[in-house]
């Protein structure tokens, strides 16, 4: 372990980018997280991507033969169900996949179509124009709208990116001038107040990514350590176009070992 992370306990990673690019393990990721796992670091698995559900993304570690048991994902869902408990929403017509929808119903919330307390916005890969309908119909009726993260593309291995909620949003903007009330993802601190940082302490925690406006942005907005890889969306000249720093930026995750 280097030296630059002495006194680190919790180390959130991005998945997409960062330590995978679609089926493929990034060189490097196992064996930088198994040393942090051996050497008693917590280790997080933190993305904005809401087309799976917690387990979801557990068993898409498992499949890279990674110790999904000592891992703990986080996603949105959960500061979304979090939030919307506390503004007293209960009926939500969401855009999702089945088993997103299911998650959210576990966590307390109902799916309803005709007079939601509030519209969501999830990463649906099963989304339809009849889905855009209702979300426009509900719009224009003033329901309270919401987007589970703010993230315009997906990367893969396929060498391009896929449309994400950023995207969704983009189309519903254009439809009715709205854009959401707020989202609940990186670079939300939100996403980690009510889980890894309870205490409200980020001192002790190193968030790993490859993106600047949602992982740095988040670490920028915690005053969390930040790593940025290369091996993802963000360039070195895209890096230094940009005005934000992370405390370190290297060209993948096997620079870390
Ligand atoms: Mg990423």
């Amino acid at each position: 372990m280097q030296e630059m992370f002495a006194g680190k306990k919790k180390f959130i990673f991005d998945i997409d980018g960062t330590i995978a690019l679609g089926p493929n393990l990034i060189d490097g990721a196992t064996e930088f997280i198994e040393g942090l796992l051996r050497g008693g670091r917590e280790v997080y698995i933190l993305t904005n991507n809401t087309s799976k559900t917690p387990d979801m993304c557990s068993e898409q570690l498992r499949s890279y033969g990674l110790d999904a048991e000592r891992i703990r994902v986080i996603t949105p869902l959960d500061a979304c169900a979090r939030s919307f408990k506390s503004l007293g929403f209960e009926s939500v017509y969401w855009a999702a996949i089945p088993e997103v929808g299911q998650y959210l119903t576990r966590l307390g919330l109902r799916f309803e179509d005709k007079r939601p307390q509030a519209v969501l916005l999830a990463f649906d890969k099963t989304i339809t124009y009849e889905k855009f309908l209702a979300i426009t119909r509900l719009l224009h009726e003033g329901v309270p709208y919401y987007a589970t993260h703010i993230d315009i593309v997906c990367p893969t291995q396929l060498g391009y990116s896929i449309p994400d909620v950023g995207s969704f949003m983009e189309l519903i903007r254009l439809t009715t001038g709205k854009v959401p009330l707020a989202t609940f993802g990186k670079p939300n601190p939100s996403i980690l107040t009510g889980t890894v940082a309870a205490d409200g302490n980020f001192d002790d925690i190193v968030i790993i990514g490859d993106r600047l406006y949602t992982d740095i942005q988040l670490a920028a907005n915690c005053g969390a350590m930040s790593v940025l890889v290369f091996s993802g969306e963000t360039t070195r000249e895209m890096y230094e176009n940009s005005g934000l720093r992370a405390t370190l930026a290297v060209d993948s995750i096997a620079n870390l070992l």
